[in-house]
């Protein structure tokens, strides 16, 4: 694709990254198929490629962009099925990122939604902050009825993004032996000691499903590592980077950098929310300094999986999440490890369409968001699995409330297989769930 940017524009390192990214564009619509909101829409303005050229519209004009841009912009999902795609090698990333910070930083957003962005930045980014919001939400719950009605999406979308919908799955029972803010930071180096990783904490997983980090722990132990959980650290600025608050991920990434650095010598910084491993792999792009991060199941399946099996019966449906296939292009080690551990898999049809997570879209596009879970549901429903694993807990929210099934983090599963507990979302006391442990 031709660009325009003058001198002074190419001066900035962020605009002469995006025209290299534009450049690359060669028009070809690959990338249509498999975007999820031109699947939905079929408006090329909701493709990657009619992205492309809006965002290079409004980069070289610069100011304020036409709202048709930002609406265009906004329905993006930032799953980065295009990259996966791209036969060029379109940095597709770096392009939507650029235009959310150029939309945040020149665009005067009616006033409700600038309010709605901001609290979502500032409570979603804060567990302790998520914990009082969630609190709040069971409180008005009963009023989503009401809210739908009188069109106030976004609320009546949290009220429904709620964990108790999904208590037998993500967010479900056990809590009682789950790793809090009180529990130890440092889990000591196995007998046969492998090495010492950082285990991310994460902002919304430890308070939506905080079986997931015990779970890692112990897998982690398993496996001969010792396992830190690093003070001063916080949240990785995914969701401000979605939401094109981009100084604030980068002073994020920045006050993590430092918690990390004070850590000491580790092998890897583990993460078990998909989502948070896509920004911390980006942080060299971000704030100019890589870090060896490793998604838990990227990092199982380097080291290998505890040798303790239980012999188990249970068909597992993986659905992959968009920031581990796309994102990282981490495809083929989840459903590996599950079958290795034992496991009935089961791939989704349609697996590269994300389920309309993606951060905090299901609230700020509320009605795509359901339209793209409903589909992925139905996929995972035909698998005729048991039980569905996602390594992403924003996943796991989202298609909780859709499924007749549990859902699980594939980590609390590879735990169960080689001597970790049950899963909590397993021990439905209905009895749904027929695995033989
Ligand atoms: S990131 Fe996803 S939604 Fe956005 S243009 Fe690419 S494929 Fe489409
Ligand atoms: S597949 Fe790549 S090169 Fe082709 S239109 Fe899409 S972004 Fe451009």
């Amino acid at each position: 694709m031709r660009t325009a940017f003058t001198a002074e524009q190419l001066a900035d390192p962020q605009t002469a990254a995006s025209q290299a990214a534009i450049r690359k564009c060669v028009h070809c619509g690959f990338c249509t198929a498999t975007c999820p909101t031109y699947v939905l829409l079929g408006d090329e303005r909701d493709s990657p490629r009619g992205r492309i050229e809006l965002i290079r519209e409004m980069l070289e004009t610069g100011g304020p962009p036409p709202t048709s841009t930002v609406t265009h912009v906004d329905r993006c999902l930032s799953c980065l099925a295009c990259t996966t795609t791209c036969p060029s090698g379109v940095d597709y990333a770096q392009l939507i990122d650029h235009a959310r910070e150029h939309i945040e930083a020149h665009y005067n957003r009616p006033w409700p939604e600038k309010l709605l962005r901001a609290g979502l930045a500032w409570v979603l980014t804060r567990p302790a902050r998520l914990r009082v919001a969630l609190f709040l939400g069971h409180l008005v719950r009963p009023m989503e009825p009401l809210f739908t009605r009188l069109g106030l999406k976004p609320l009546a979308a949290m009220l429904r993004l709620l964990p108790s919908p999904f208590r037998r799955g993500a967010g479900g029972g056990g809590a009682s032996s789950e790793l809090t803010t009180s529990t130890p930071t440092r889990y000591p180096l196995p007998a046969r000691g492998r090495g010492r990783v950082i285990l991310l904490q994460g902002c919304v997983e430890p308070v939506m499903a905080p079986q997931v980090r015990a779970a890692a722990v112990r897998l982690l132990s398993r496996a001969g590592f010792e396992v830190v959980l690093a003070s001063g650290e916080g949240c990785c600025g995914a969701l401000s980077e979605h939401l094109g608050r981009a100084e604030e991920a980068r002073a994020m990434a920045r006050a993590n950098l430092a918690a990390w650095g004070r850590a000491g010598k580790i092998t890897a910084i583990v993460t078990t929310a998909a989502g948070c491993g896509t920004m911390l792999k980006s942080y060299g792009r971000v704030v100019g300094e890589a870090v060896p991060a490793k998604d838990i199941l990227e990092f199982i399946d380097e080291v290998g999986l505890p040798a303790e099996r239980r012999a188990l019966s249970l068909t597992v449906a993986y659905h992959a999440a968009c920031s581990l296939q796309h994102g990282q292009q981490i495809k083929a080690a989840p459903p590996r490890l599950l079958a290795e551990a034992g496991f009935d898999v089961r791939l989704v049809a349609e697996g590269h369409l994300c389920c309309g997570s993606a951060g905090a879209y299901n609230i700020l596009q509320s009605d795509l968001a359901t339209r793209l879970r409903d589909r992925k549901a139905a996929n995972i429903a035909a698998t005729g699995a048991a039980v569905v694993a996602a390594g992403n807990v924003g996943c796991m929210a989202q298609l909780a409330p859709a499924l007749a099934m549990p859902v699980v983090h594939p980590v609390e599963l590879l735990d169960w297989a080689t001597g970790g507990p049950k899963p909590a979302a397993l021990v439905a006391p209905e009895g749904v769930i027929q695995a033989r442990a």
